[in-house]
């Protein structure tokens, strides 16, 4: 079983088509979604549509939950909190009822999935040793898949707990230390690689894979600014910031 892992796709349509063009040109059996489908980016109801349609299991991140109100608004800062305010104007009743559906953990076989991390799945960033060591001691599976940071990441538990960037082409063995990954972001990349970022996991030969694909980062941003979402929010695209 090979499984195509994807997170933080912020209503980023193009980024997210060009992602699925290459998971089922790879021939994947499964679409596992680790939550923030929408808040930031223009087509929050289409990126919606797509992933309920092909995604097995699908996550609520932070923004999915202050979108639907289930977290105040207060709780993002200007241009996420505008971007929110944005996307609850135009978000409409299929995409809310299935986001409405949706919790920031998940259990999977030989996976536990969280948004943020198992401590709090809704708003932790896994990017440190203090958030790592907990995050392994609070699961049992082989693999924990985290999201949320933006950030690809792999972190493994052996003797020491070890932790570095994930870019484009890096392989794992699985199976004979427990790893944390993170695949990073298909829709708002903070790595400093623009392309959209996801993780092939291969169960039967036991390896992962990350990931990137180039996608039209123009057409978003300016779908962005037609829209009137934040400038700052468009222009980071180009630079995976
Ligand atoms: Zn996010």
């Amino acid at each position: 079983m090979r499984v195509a892992v994807l997170s933080d796709v912020h209503a980023n349509l193009h980024a997210l088509e060009a992602v699925l063009r290459e998971v089922g040109a790879g021939g994947f059996d499964a679409v596992w979604f680790l939550g923030d489908l929408v808040g930031y980016g223009p087509h929050p109801n289409e990126c919606t549509a797509l992933l309920q349609e092909q995604a097995a299991l699908c996550l609520a991140g932070n923004h999915d939950l202050v979108v639907l109100g289930k977290i105040p608004i207060d709780a993002f800062a200007g241009e996420a909190a505008a971007a929110a305010r944005w996307t609850q104007s135009v978000l409409d009743d299929d995409a809310r009822a299935f986001l409405g559906t949706l919790e920031p953990r998940m259990a999977a076989p030989g996976a536990e999935l969280f948004h943020g991390s198992p401590r709090d799945p809704v708003w932790e960033y896994v990017l440190g040793d203090d958030a790592a060591e907990a995050a392994f001691a609070l699961t049992q599976a082989p693999l924990v898949l985290v999201g949320h940071s933006h950030v690809a990441l792999e972190i493994s538990n052996g003797d020491d707990l070890r932790g570095e960037p994930a870019p484009a082409g890096t392989q794992l063995e699985l199976g004979r230390l427990r790893r944390l990954l993170n695949p990073g972001s298909v829709g708002q990349p903070r790595d400093g690689d623009p392309r959209a970022a996801w993780l092939e996991i291969d169960i039967a030969a036991a390896r992962a894979t990350f990931r990137r694909t180039d996608y039209p980062v123009e057409l978003t941003q300016a779908e962005m600014r037609a829209r009137g979402l934040p400038e700052a929010l468009a222009a980071r695209l180009a630079y995976g910031i």
